[in-house]
């Protein structure tokens, strides 16, 4: 057993409905302008090509019912609602008949963003980390186990900020739907049990302030909730 300077950090994770053990979290990927009318609202051209990801550290992991301190370095921090899967099986160049195989659950999730910094990044070329990789800003409500939600398609998805409806689509809003992005992303990686992939966000996104609470759920899976307080 190897010895460590420091103590190592904790294994995130992600509890999963009906199990005692956690989904243990090895990376986030999350998918960019899955949806048309949020790509719209965010003033660019929608990919139908092919999805484009970014990531969280696994370390942004923070579970659904939290209360954060609004965040740091922003003055435009946004909410988007997102439809979350896990990977289940090892997966690398797998069509997109052979993913759903890969998938071992769906849950709730909120891609929080510093909206003010990701879009200067944007502006200069830049990569998106400073606007998306924030601490505490991967938002995970349990997972439910893939058979138990069926197809996909029919299911609402949605968020309220202190109960006003903000976000309201569904799943067959996607453009990008779960199997094709598992098989596009298992091009350049070799998924692993413990990768995570957040799918995009519908149109409606906008910014929390002190005080505010996030309500949000997709039909058939757990709700998600958080809390933003005041800043450190
Ligand atoms: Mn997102």
């Amino acid at each position: 057993m190897s010895s460590y300077l420091f103590d190592t950090p904790e294994i995130q994770s992600i509890p999963v409905k009906g199990e005692d053990a956690q989904y243990p979290i090895n990376r986030i990927f999350c998918v960019g302008r899955n949806y048309a009318a949020h790509a719209a609202e965010m003033g660019v051209e929608v990919d139908r090509e092919a999805p484009f990801y970014f990531t969280k550290s696994p370390s942004a992991n923070l579970a659904s019912g939290s209360t954060i301190p609004y965040p740091l370095g922003t003055e435009n921090y946004h909410y988007e609602m997102e439809l979350v899967l896990v990977i289940g099986k090892p997966a690398f160049r797998v069509s997109v008949a052979e993913a759903g195989d890969k998938i071992y659950a769906y849950g709730c999730g909120l891609d929080m963003t510093r909206r003010d910094l990701q879009l200067a990044a944007r502006a200069k070329q830049r990569p998106w980390d400073l606007g998306k990789d924030v601490e505490d800003s991967a938002v995970f409500a349990p997972l439910t186990k893939a058979a138990e939600l069926g197809e996909l398609g029919a299911q609402r998805i949605h968020l309220e900020v202190n109960g006003e409806v903000k976000q309201d689509a569904h799943l067959r809003d996607l453009i990008h739907n779960v199997y094709e992005i598992v098989a596009d992303l298992s091009k350049y990686y070799h998924l692993v049990p413990g990768d995570v992939i957040m799918t995009g966000t519908p149109a409606g996104v906008g910014p929390v302030v002190a005080g505010d609470k996030i309500t949000g759920g997709v039909d058939g899976l757990e709700p998600i909730e958080l809390t933003i307080g005041a800043p450190e």
